[in-house]
């Protein structure tokens, strides 16, 4: 099975109302075990919807969303809130860390809400951001960090429970064209030495390009770039 495939979604806001937009028009995609796609698309194209659809943050109108074969029409509140927590692994533009722990704990903090034991919640936090090259900052809060270092704990912290698929909405959009490629370049690594899979939004064509894939969010549907 696919890690990720989306049939036939479609999504709109405000629908039945003047200000009514449809956003999703029919989308298909699916996402092989260990393969990297990217999604490019001008802003205000859908992306974030998309990919909150495919993290089970929104549920789409219309269509079907399936993680590792299980297909989520229908299942229950609890099963999704499983699915989310321990299948999908969610990036943002800002790093949308927790202010008053530090990057350790960060990455300490899903673990333990996902049952795994602090003693190895920590051990596999600290490896993780040593992987990226952010171990020794991992004492320090998010507010400490510069956004090239906050971005890669968010990575770490979007790993840390073994995700199957990683979604990210364009992870380096905040970050300057040098630091961007760095921290991309860890990610991209990190991604590949676990064999995850990934779908990231990015407008920049060169980090799309070296993904295995990538797609154009065009007209609300997906299409080979
Ligand atoms: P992108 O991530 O590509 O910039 P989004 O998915 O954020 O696009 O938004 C797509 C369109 O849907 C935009 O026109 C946006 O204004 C609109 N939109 C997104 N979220 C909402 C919402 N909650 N309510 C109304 N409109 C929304
Ligand atoms: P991005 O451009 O990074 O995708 P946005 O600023 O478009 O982020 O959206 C941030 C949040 O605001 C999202 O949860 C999105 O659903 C919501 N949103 C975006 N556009 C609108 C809108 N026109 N009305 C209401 N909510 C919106």
């Amino acid at each position: 099975d696919p890690v990720l495939r989306l049939s036939g979604i479609e999504k709109g806001y405000n629908r039945g109302q003047p200000n009514e937009v449809v956003v999703l028009r029919g989308a298909e995609l699916t996402v092989a075990r260990g393969e990297t796609v990217a999604m490019v698309a001008p802003s205000g194209a859908g992306k974030s919807t998309l990919l909150h659809i495919a993290g089970l943050l929104d549920t789409a109108d219309t269509g079907e969303v399936a993680i590792a074969g299980e297909n989520l029409g229908g299942i229950s509140d609890r099963r999704r809130t499983i699915l989310r927590r321990q299948e999908v692994g969610f990036v943002y533009q800002f790093h949308h860390l927790l202010p008053e722990f530090t990057a350790l704990e960060n990455v300490v903090l899903p673990q333990l809400a996902n049952g795994v034991p602090r003693k190895d919640a920590e051990a596999r936090a600290e490896m993780l951001l040593d992987s990226v090259g952010v171990g020794p900052r991992g004492a320090h809060r998010p507010a400490a960090l510069s956004g090239g270092e906050q971005q890669r704990v968010a990575f770490c912290r979007a790993m840390a429970n073994s995700p199957k698929l990683l979604l990210a909405d364009e992870p380096t959009g905040n970050l300057d064209p040098a630091t961007s490629d760095t921290v991309f370049d860890a990610l991209m690594r990190l991604v590949q030495e676990t064999g995850l899979s990934a779908l990231i939004a990015t407008h920049n064509l060169e980090l799309a390009a070296r993904m295995d894939r990538q797609v154009r969010l065009e007209d609300g549907r997906l299409v080979p770039l």
